[in-house]
């Protein structure tokens, strides 16, 4: 019997994957609290207007994009999903707040020849300057100070940083550039530049075999096409669920619910006892052995379990830190939001309380305009204390919404949510500490495998992988 803990779309993917296991028995899905979903979680205003207050997009690229396309067309998701095309406004227009206004972020090649502000230079002379900085031996660096060192503070402060806000609500200048930018940092270390690693390796994949599917072998006819054949048809840049987001992990659990999965609810688990040819797990108030665990938990949820028996893997598990972001998911009439848009985005030296903000009705149409602002992150104690209330929280976003898009009238409605420990941060040093995990688990043999966003990353994308991988028949 294996016993899978977390019901997040991590734990329900892993659950979902195991059933095509045979060699992992029977499956018990253990949650602590009384839904299942984790951090996908989609609320309705009273009129019916749609707040994601986790995930909103999901990106169809690579092998983790094509798998969750895979795993939405067997739970017959396809006709929900709503796809956005990489020419459509909201995939094209994502902005910075800087110095006080807003500027596109750049995606033609104006900005490469001219100066656009913010920045004091045309972008071609940090390119050109990249291309001839000495490259460094190193084993990791953070995000901001490997592209100061090779680009200019003024890339990393206004468009790398508050990319890296948005992707994981954190600090690039402790963020792990190998983790979260590998191809950039294997340019330095193998090419000695990024863009000449960039134009190499794209020259290499052009001569190399590929075994990238085409237009040509996609079926012709709509009716035959599966949606990865669509997101590669169409072009898509994301895709998201019309209805929300949430539905893909109700879809799951009631796949799961009927297969007969054993799924427990309020059942928070305690600890792990590891013995020669099983696992206890203490949880709600019992003890039961399992020949397997897989764990969704957060790193440091799972730390506690295992720090009796195994402390070094504890410490290891615990350093895998967590922030806080707020969530302002607000409804307005139409006709408010300055430019159809993904939203903004604010860099960290401005100062200011919030990460950004998402036009989330320019991405899936609605019928009143629905945004929503993030707020907090890696800043979030420095700005708000322990114990924000949310009456001050929606305070603080309508105050900057005021100021940066000029919007003077109250929201129709509105949803704000503190989330807890929700993003983990892959810090420099990442790649090795999950590296010493999978070898503590490996050298003392424990049956345990690991899935979630606190090792391989943080997208809905890379944690249903994960949750693949960990249930494989190579286990
Ligand atoms: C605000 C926000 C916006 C995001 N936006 C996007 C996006 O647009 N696109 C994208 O791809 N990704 C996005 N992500 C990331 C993505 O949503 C998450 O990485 C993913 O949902 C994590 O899923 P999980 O199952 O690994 O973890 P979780 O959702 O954290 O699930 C873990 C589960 O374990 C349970 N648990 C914890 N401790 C115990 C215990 N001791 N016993 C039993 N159960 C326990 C928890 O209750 C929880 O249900 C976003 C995340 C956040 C927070």
């Amino acid at each position: 019997m294996t016993a899978i803990l977390g019901g997040g779309i991590s734990g329900l993917s892993a659950a979902y994957y195991a059933l095509e296991n045979p060699k992992l028995g029977s499956i018990v899905l253990l949650e602590a609290s009384n839904r299942l979903g984790g951090w996908v979680c989609t609320k309705k205003s009273p009129t019916g207007a749609i707040f994601e207050q986790g995930p909103r997009t999901i990106r169809p690229h690579g092998d983790a994009g094509k798998n969750t396309l895979k795993l939405v067309d067997d739970l017959k998701l396809g006709e929900k999903v709503l796809s956005i095309p990489v020419n459509h406004p909201s995939a094209l227009n994502r902005f910075i707040y800087v110095d006080k206004q807003l500027h596109a972020l750049p995606i033609s090649l104006k900005p490469l020849f001219k100066t656009c502000p913010p920045f004091k230079r045309p972008l071609i002379k940090a390119i050109w300057s990249e291309i001839h900085t000495a490259s460094i031996p190193s084993d990791d660096e953070s995000v901001y100070s490997f592209i100061s060192r090779r680009m200019g503070t003024d890339i990393a402060d206004n468009i790398i940083s508050p990319i890296i806000c948005g992707i994981c609500a954190g600090d690039a200048k402790k963020i792990s550039v190998k983790f979260l930018m590998p191809n950039v940092f294997k340019g330095e270390q193998k090419y000695g530049s990024i863009f000449k690693g960039m134009i190499k390796e794209k020259l290499f994949n052009k001569l190399g075999p590929s075994n990238m599917k085409t237009d040509k072998n996609i079926p012709k006819d709509p009716l035959e096409m599966n949606l990865v054949d669509r997101s590669i048809k169409s072009n898509w840049a994301f895709w998201t669920l019309d209805g929300g987001l949430e539905q893909l992990s109700q879809a799951l659990a009631n796949n799961l619910y009927s297969r007969n999965t054993h799924i427990r609810l309020g059942t928070e688990c305690k600890e792990l006892i590891f013995h020669s040819d099983s696992v206890e797990l203490r949880s709600g108030g019992e003890t039961k052995k399992y020949e397997r665990i897989i764990s969704s938990l957060p790193a440091k949820d799972l730390a506690k379990l295992v720090k009796n028996q195994h402390p070094e893997l504890a410490n290891e598990l615990e350093a895998i830190p967590t922030v806080n972001v707020g969530i302002v998911n607000l409804e307005y009439p139409q006709g408010i939001v300055p430019q159809e848009a993904f939203g903004f985005l604010v860099p960290p030296k401005e100062g200011l309380p919030i990460l950004g903000t998402s036009f989330d009705s320019c991405i899936s149409p609605q019928e009143n305009v629905v945004m929503t602002v993030m707020i907090g992150g890696a800043w979030f104690e420095e700005y708000f204390g322990t114990n924000p209330t949310e009456e001050y929280l929606l305070s603080v976003a309508l105050e900057q919404l005021k100021t940066i898009l000029k919007i003077e009238i109250p929201p129709l409605s509105q949803n704000v949510s503190i989330l807890r420990n929700c993003i983990p941060q892959y810090i420099v040093g990442h790649n090795d500490r999950v590296e010493r995990i999978k070898d503590y688990i490996s050298v003392h043999k424990l049956p345990l495998g690991l899935c979630g966003s606190s090792y391989e990353g943080v997208g809905v994308n890379d944690v249903i992988l994960s949750a693949k991988k960990a249930v494989s028949n190579d286990n």
